[in-house]
């Protein structure tokens, strides 16, 4: 039996005791969970997680970053209920639906260039798989079987599946499954905490850049991609860079005839103050992978938009050529209907310009916990905001996830960076509450 705390109730522990035999939780030590309890939900409204003892949390990471309009929206809800008396889910090999033809179009009209072909599976490492699988299978449709390499960004986070894995960056999941994993290389990263002292943002992001070019120089013929993530580097950090780097990036892929592709599974539907984070230096890439925020966070849904030239690739008369790929629930039709409700409160609340307004004011807000002595690198970009705190604090990631859930905040370091990533119907009271119980959780942390 695991220890708890004497003023968890009964039936809260009793869940968390039936939990922690049946269940076997991700990116957990199951261990850790003797000394520290879960946390059982029973409910969720707007930013608000309930748990079955009646206390409250505030969603301040969106439950790993997928939830935009927060939990149990009336409107996404109504769309699912609506969808489930038609149709729940059919195979989509033989078979379309309207919630898949309709969002395939809307996220047409929304991607920059021409990413008009949209290839669905259910989570976000399945679609940086298709995505690899495709820039692979194209080269060697073009007769340059050599060009079967892939290179990413040092700190890059991809997804947890073995290809995923092999272009992801964090190093204790390297060395344990290194034999089983493809080599990668990964170039510097632009991230401006690596900038040297006096160097810009923008300086720093062109010198990575450099680094980049000098790597396809030598080894464009045995390289099919780059793969990045857009703006921010989310899992392994939150570090953040100029947007310089993108553009960069997309002019030494076309020019050394390396596809590019965009992992906006964490940062697209607005997260970085633009619709897509590519849109804010106007590229477009080959490859453009989505998810997380796709369904709203509702169900999993993830999709990889390509171009015309590489659709037309596959477009043949031998099964061969066609794009060896599928899942049970691709293009799931409840999913679907999620997302197309999804893109309609984006669209109807003008969400990019609102959140202008609601970054700005906890910006406002932030100054003391910029001005707090623990608090170093603090930054921002669009809704995400994370800084590292300076402490020696064995298991400071638990300890602050505990003294979190005492503020009412879900906060989930990443190691010692703390950062938010709240849903975007978040008011002012609520930041409010966000910004100071922090201050709170610093407070409470040794050094
Ligand atoms: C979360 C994430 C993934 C993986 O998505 P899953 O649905 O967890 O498999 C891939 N890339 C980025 C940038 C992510 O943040």
């Amino acid at each position: 039996m695991p220890n708890t705390t004497p003023d968890i109730p009964l039936s809260s522990f009793q869940l968390q005791s039936r939990s922690l035999e049946a269940v076997w939780h991700p990116c957990t030590q199951m261990k850790q969970h003797e000394i520290y309890p879960l946390v059982p939900i029973v409910s969720g409204k707007g930013v608000w997680l309930y748990d079955a003892a009646g206390e409250r949390y505030l969603d301040a990471i969106s439950s790993w970053w997928v939830n935009l309009f927060g939990h149990t929206h009336p409107y996404i809800n109504a769309a699912i209920r609506d969808q489930l008396e038609k149709i729940e889910h059919v195979m989509l090999a033989g078979f379309t639906h309207e919630p898949v033809v309709s969002l395939s179009e809307r996220l047409k009209q929304m991607a920059p260039g021409s990413l008009g072909h949209c290839f669905y599976a259910s989570d976000g490492a399945s679609a940086i798989e298709i995505a690899l699988k495709m820039s692979f299978h194209y080269w060697q449709l073009y007769d340059q079987p050599q060009k079967s390499r892939f290179i990413s960004l040092q700190n890059d986070y991809h997804g947890e599946t073995l290809g995923a894995l092999s272009v992801t960056d964090i190093a204790i999941f390297r060395e344990t499954y290194a034999p089983l994993l493809r080599q990668c290389a990964h170039v510097p990263t632009p991230d401006w905490r690596y900038a040297e002292a006096g160097e810009s943002p923008e300086s720093y992001a062109i010198r990575a850049a450099a680094s980049l070019e000098h790597y396809l120089a030598e080894n464009h013929a045995q390289t099919a991609a780059l793969i990045l993530e857009p703006l921010v580097q989310g899992a392994t950090g939150m570090g953040m860079y100029h947007p310089i780097y993108l553009q960069r990036a997309r002019e030494i892929c076309t020019q050394y005839q390396v596809h590019l592709i965009a992992d906006e599974i964490a940062v697209g539907f607005g997260r970085t103050g633009t619709l897509l984070a590519c849109n804010q230096v106007n590229i477009a890439p080959d490859f453009l992978c989505l998810s997380k925020g796709l369904s709203g966070g509702y169900l999993p849904l993830s999709v990889v938009m390509t171009t015309d030239p590489i659709f037309q690739a596959f477009y043949d008369d031998k099964t061969a050529r066609a794009f060896l790929h599928s899942h049970s629930h691709t293009g799931n039709a409840l999913a679907c209907r999620a997302a197309l409700a999804t893109l309609d409160l984006i669209e109807q609340n003008q969400v990019i310009e609102a959140n202008k307004a609601k970054a700005a004011y906890l910006n406002k807000i932030a100054v003391p916990l910029l001005a707090h002595p623990k608090v170093k690198n603090f930054r921002n970009c669009g809704m995400i905001w994370a800084f590292e705190v300076d402490t020696d604090e064995r298991d400071f990631a638990a300890k602050c996830f505990q003294a979190g859930l005492k503020q009412q905040l879900v906060l989930r370091p990443l190691e010692k960076t703390i950062y938010f990533m709240p849903p975007y119907i978040i008011n002012e009271q609520e930041m409010d509450l966000l910004v100071n119980g922090t201050l709170q959780v610093l407070d409470t942390i040794s050094n």
